[in-house]
């Protein structure tokens, strides 16, 4: 589909105007799903309340980390937005579980927002199919069940054949601090009310949320002298594929301080204030981001909590307390903060507070985040009932992707769980939906040694140059790094060491003990301890030809090497799982299908299966409370019914 990019902008003041997607709101979902859609060839809006709020952080100053670093690393494999934005904005960058197996490690960036940010708008306005527009999202039209455009705040309309909704925490927004609570989408932003009035009325599951933040510090307040430094690795991971340490700005470290017993007493006598004990909030916050009130109740036994001290930028005074989101009243922020070891004459800048919102149970949606009720409808993002910046632009990119596939008759993308996190992400909504705020953990795949950061260039960037997402610099860059990986391989597996070419002193450093017998250099890698890096420093061995890739990509051809080397067998021993499990996978449900005629389900399982409509026999096999019985009586039903 060829959009005619010159005239973007003239077509847009001649609005109302037929688009093939509108993406609405510009956040971390959003501009992922813009510029997906857009790459790949859709005429793409994005109407947003606020073209300043482009790609902003509404919370913690970071990207990534356990299992959300594995995100960022698939939508970058994809070409998408978050891992380029990260390594220009990013001020300290460190891999976590660097001595664990490379399943969990995971990369983090401390993110300067307004660099991030500025990142993430130049990269959505170098979008050449896409256009700007901004405006307050109030109705949706929908016709004979289709969706076919919006009607923003001022009565404009805009007509598209998808729209995918990325509204965050604005819609029904209610932001409370101690025992006042006003309409906010968060601090600083007007509530989307007119939308999630619209959405309230149509045949959706709706619900409450909530989510909070700390207050924020000015850093010239704060005794740093008391406070342990931490600072990030040396040399600095990057995000993208496509990323070198070049781009990085500046880099700086974070601080650590605790809460104490003083700290705990506090709020013990004030957590009558909180919006969650005084019941003026009843719906469920984060788990593994609680409030510091949530903490002292849930881990009474514990005297300290840590907080990580995050400069919010490099041109800011301001830091970011992670580890005390609270919506406690403001003179109880500033007491507990002050009685924190070097916060004891903190100025505070902004008020924590906590946020409560409407989101959509995710079952009502498909594999493609499409809603079951309103054909051309994507929902992606906080909208969906998960929380963080990585599960949003995950789900945004799969949905831009979905809705312009679909606009050109296209079958929808939606890998499995066993190719990428994205595919967990969708399947554990879909399938389960949430009751809490949804995060990504390692933990949350059964595969995850196939789905490893350092493989998701591997995994999904050719699926991504099929759809039209990767571009020829990446796909260059892509296929000279596998090409490299290949070679190297192929010369460590041909290249027989013998105990001379390595000497004793060298085999004792290397192997930890001399070695016995000649054996090709592919062997002496599979012995644990042994690494890329050190092997290549034997001169018999010598470097990899990694010629014209960049160091950071050299470094990866390395890593790559060693990780298939090492972990061979048991990769080996997923795919076969996997193979094992495809019969399932591939057996298809059909979406009409009538859960009340088979016989012998039990009620609660018809109604599950109704409310879910599973794709497969695999994904229903997910759904809480699925019995093997009941996945035999449904194959049985499917094979009768022919
Ligand atoms: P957002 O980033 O919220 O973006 C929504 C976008 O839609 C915005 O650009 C907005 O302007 C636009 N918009 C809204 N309504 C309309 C409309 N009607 N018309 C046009 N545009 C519209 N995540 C964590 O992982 N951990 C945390 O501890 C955490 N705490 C949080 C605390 C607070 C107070 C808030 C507000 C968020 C917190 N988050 C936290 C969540 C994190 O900010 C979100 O997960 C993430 O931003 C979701 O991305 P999104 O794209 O879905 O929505």
């Amino acid at each position: 589909m060829s959009f005619d990019h010159e005239s973007a902008g003239t077509a847009l003041n001649q609005a109302p105007d037929v688009f093939d997607v509108i993406v609405v709101g510009g956040g971390h979902a959003g501009t992922e799903s813009a510029t997906a859609a857009a790459r790949s060839g859709a005429r793409t809006l994005l109407l947003t309340d606020n073209i300043e709020t482009i790609g902003q952080m509404s919370c913690n100053p970071a990207i990534g980390g356990i299992g959300k670093g594995h995100l960022v690393k698939e939508i970058d494999a994809l070409g998408g937005v978050m891992g380029r934005a990260a390594d220009r904005g990013g001020i300290q960058f460190r891999t976590l579980n660097a001595r664990k197996g490379p399943a969990v490690r995971a990369t983090r960036a401390q993110a300067d927002r307004a660099l991030y940010k500025a990142a993430v708008r130049d990269l959505v306005e170098g979008e050449p199919n896409l256009a700007l527009f901004q405006q307050s999202v109030a109705d949706l039209i929908v016709e004979d069940g289709h969706v076919a455009g919006v009607m923003t705040g001022m009565g404009l309309a805009f007509r598209a054949r998808a729209v995918v909704l990325t509204v965050g925490t604005f819609l029904g927004g209610t932001i409370h601090i101690g025992d006042k609570r006003f309409g906010g989408g968060r601090a600083g932003d007007s509530p989307s009310n007119a939308l999630a009035e619209r959405l309230r009325g149509l045949d959706l599951p709706v619900g409450r949320l909530k989510t909070g933040t700390p207050p924020r510090i000015d850093a010239r307040s704060i005794d740093y002298s008391r406070l342990a430094e931490q600072p990030g690795d040396d040399p600095a991971p990057v995000f993208s594929f496509m990323g070198t340490r070049a781009e990085h700005p500046r880099q700086v470290p974070c601080h650590i301080t605790y809460t104490n017993q003083a700290t705990h007493d506090i709020i013990r006598g004030r957590l009558h204030e909180s919006a969650i004990y005084s019941g003026a909030i009843d719906s469920a916050g984060p788990r593994y981001c609680p409030s510091i009130e949530d903490k002292i109740v849930r881990f009474a036994d514990k005297d300290s909590h840590q907080i990580f001290i995050e400069p919010e930028g490099l041109h800011s005074n301001e830091v970011y307390p992670n580890g005390i989101s609270t919506s406690l009243s403001f003179e109880t922020q500033l007491a507990l903060v002050r009685s924190i070891e070097g916060f004891e004459n903190a100025h505070i800048t902004r008020p924590g507070y906590a946020i409560e919102y409407d989101y959509f149970d995710p079952r009502a949606l498909n594999h493609a985040l499409e809603t079951q009720a309103i054909g051309g409808l994507y929902f992606a993002g906080q909208i969906n009932g998960t929380t963080g910046y990585e599960e949003a632009a995950a789900q945004g990119l799969l949905a831009g992707i979905n809705a312009a596939r679909a606009t050109r008759g296209e079958p929808a993308w939606c890998p499995r769980r066993d190719e990428a996190y994205l595919g967990v992400l969708v399947d554990d909504l879909v399938t389960r939906g949430t009751i809490e705020p949804y995060r990504m953990f390692t933990s949350r795949a059964e595969h995850r040694l196939l789905l490893r950061e350092d493989n998701a260039d591997a995994r999904l960037t050719p699926v991504g140059r099929d759809m039209g997402l990767v571009d020829t610099a990446r796909w260059d860059a892509f296929t000279a790094r596998r090409e490299a990986v290949a070679a190297e391989q192929v010369r460590l597996a041909a290249l027989v060491i013998k105990p001379a070419d390595l000497g004793d002193d060298h085999g004792q450093a290397l192997l930890g003990s001399p070695l016995a017998q000649a054996q090709s250099a592919a062997d002496l890698l599979k012995r644990p301890g042994v690494t890329h890096g050190a092997l290549t420093g034997v001169a018999a061995i010598g470097p990899a030809a990694c010629h014209g890739l960049s160091v950071e990509a050299a470094t990866a051809v390395g890593e790559q090497v060693e990780i298939q080397a090492k972990y061979a067998g048991y990769i080996a021993r997923q795919r076969d799982e996997i193979d094992r499990a495809a019969a399932h996978e591939a057996t298809r449900l059909p979406v009409d299908m009538d859960y009340a005629s088979v016989t012998g389900l039990s009620n609660e399982l018809r109604a599950k299966l109704g409310a879910v409509h599973p794709a497969t026999i695999g994904q229903a096999s997910r759904i809480p409370g699925m019995t093997p019985a009941a996945i035999s009586l449904l194959l049985v039903h499917l094979k009768k019914s022919g």
